[in-house]
């Protein structure tokens, strides 16, 4: 056991998928020219004031309603102050004071284990626009660039309570904070584009005990499994300093992927941002009752689904809850089942096939060819005897890879298991003539035998034989010699 308890939240940025930015019409389409969707509002020239998007207050409503926060009737925005090249108006519109959303919660599930972890808060804010830095790495670059179509997409910042204890922990509350969102299409949470970042901030402290030690806050992951690394890195430079007799400076520290390392970039003072309220964008004042609205209209949420998965469909918790980690998943289980309602075959084929060729592919499930009604005919043609269960999924990765009908890849590859007794029994003569001593073995009672027989069945027909009818004939036809 560690002498040291780790101490982590988790601040994560989350891209609200609105048409138009938060308070102006420029589009937030990803991928476009750099600086090409700017105007004087996001630019932040003198003069020009924006309205404030209905559209972003009412995903960031639906959000928190989702985290199970309680969502504030007036709350309004602030200007937060900091000098960067980011951030061309000097200033940042943000929720300071009173945030949309606060006091609310996610279970995740470690090792078995279920676990709370509340969330503090959940505001509005306009994004900043994007550096982009030269060079290999944050310690090598040597300038900096900046793209404006970023700046004044809506956002929300998500704040976890210091609750999380491990990477793993982290790694499962991003997860699940990814799923809830992608449920309810608050965004499209896709952190390689962008639009869903996290900064953790990390102390440590001795086991057992309750103040909290001198923090410092980890930026720049861009996977899951980077914040994972980072967070367990940063434990371990910090528990080692402390066993040396050093001293913890709160510092902002930057994931280097490449090193597999956390660097200092900048001390980390209480930064003071001189708040104040911003009094051009109108209050955002909600009714009760279109609170309620919002929340009667929130789809199934993913523990749910995981539950329903399991009480109607009689799944396995493990497999219920890896496939409705993911909407997508969830989705395509759900379609199959429409044609083939036969929920652990289907688990069975999600779980082994589908999710090997996915992750040995590095794909996500829009990419690959394969539909759900092409699972099902296939898990159709395997139920009626037409092709094995081996057979099956060679099958299975050219539709991944094709997207073709199952029963035509069957055609053309004249991928036909043979069940029929006549075709058979020629073949089944033979194998007993050529293997005596087998046979000889299996009379004997050694009734192991049977499998090397019915190995060879397969080898000669190239895999095709039906291997359940092979073995109750070959047992017939050995009991009548
Ligand atoms: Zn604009």
């Amino acid at each position: 056991m560690s002498r040291y308890e780790a101490v982590i939240g988790l601040e994560v940025h989350v891209e609200l998928k609105t048409a138009t930015k938060l308070f102006c019409g420029c589009s937030t389409e990803f991928g476009k020219e750099p600086n090409t969707q700017v105007c004087p509002v996001c630019l932040g020239l003198p003069g020009s004031t924006g309205v404030l998007n209905k559209r972003a207050v009412e995903l960031a409503v639906k959000a928190g309603l989702a985290l199970n926060c309680e969502i504030g009737t007036h709350t309004w925005f602030d200007r937060k102050n900091y000098f960067y090249p980011d951030l061309p108006k000097g200033f940042q519109i943000s929720q300071i004071f009173r945030p949309i959303a606060h006091n609310g919660y996610l279970d995740i599930e470690v090792n078995g284990q279920e676990k709370r972890i509340h969330i503090t808060r959940a505001h509005i804010e306009e994004d900043p626009g994007k550096l982009i830095h030269t060079g290999e790495s944050i310690t090598t670059s040597f300038a900096s660039y900046v793209d404006y179509n970023r700046s004044g997409i809506p956002l929300i910042e998500i704040v976890s309570e210091p609750e999380i204890r491990s990477g793993e922990e982290a790694k499962a509350y991003l997860e699940k904070l990814k799923s809830i969102l992608e449920y309810t299409g608050v965004s499209d949470v896709k952190m390689e584009q962008g639009s869903l970042r996290c900064d953790a901030n990390i102390s440590v402290r001795p086991a057992g005990t309750t103040t909290f030690g001198t923090k410092t806050e980890i930026k720049n992951m861009n996977s899951f499994r980077a914040v994972q690394r980072a967070i367990e890195y940063e434990i371990d430079r910090q528990i080692e300093l402390l066993e040396d007799g050093g001293t913890i400076i709160a510092e902002t520290r930057g994931w280097d992927e490449n090193k597999g390392i956390t660097v200092s970039m900048r001390s980390k003072e209480d930064p003071d941002y001189r708040s104040f309220l911003e009094h051009e964008i109108s209050d955002i004042k909600l009714t009760p009752e279109w609170i309620e609205e919002v929340r009667a209209a929130l789809p199934e949420l993913p523990d749910a689904r995981k539950e329903r998965l399991v009480k109607e469909h009689g799944l396995p918790a493990y497999d219920a809850g890896i496939i409705t980690g993911s909407l997508a998943l969830a989705e395509f289980f759900d379609a199959v089942y429409e044609k083939y309602p036969d929920a652990k075959t289907i688990s069975n084929w999600i779980m082994g096939e589908l999710l090997r060729l996915l992750n040995a592919r590095n794909l996500e499930l829009s990419q690959a060819k394969i539909t759900p009604e092409g699972l099902a005919k296939l898990l159709e043609l395997i139920k009626k005897g037409t092709i094995s269960n081996k057979m099956g999924k060679e099958v299975f990765e050219l539709m991944f890879e094709e997207g073709n009908d199952p029963e035509q890849i069957v055609k053309e590859r004249g991928m036909v298991q043979i069940s029929d007794e006549e075709q058979l029994a020629q073949i089944l003569t033979e194998v007993i003539a050529q293997n005596p001593k087998s046979v000889a073995d299996f009379q004997s009672g050694k009734k192991q035998a049977i499998g090397f027989l019915v190995g060879q069945v397969m080898k000669a027909t190239k895999g095709q034989a039906n291997p359940g009818v092979v073995n109750t004939m070959l047992r017939n036809m050995l009991a009548e010699k």
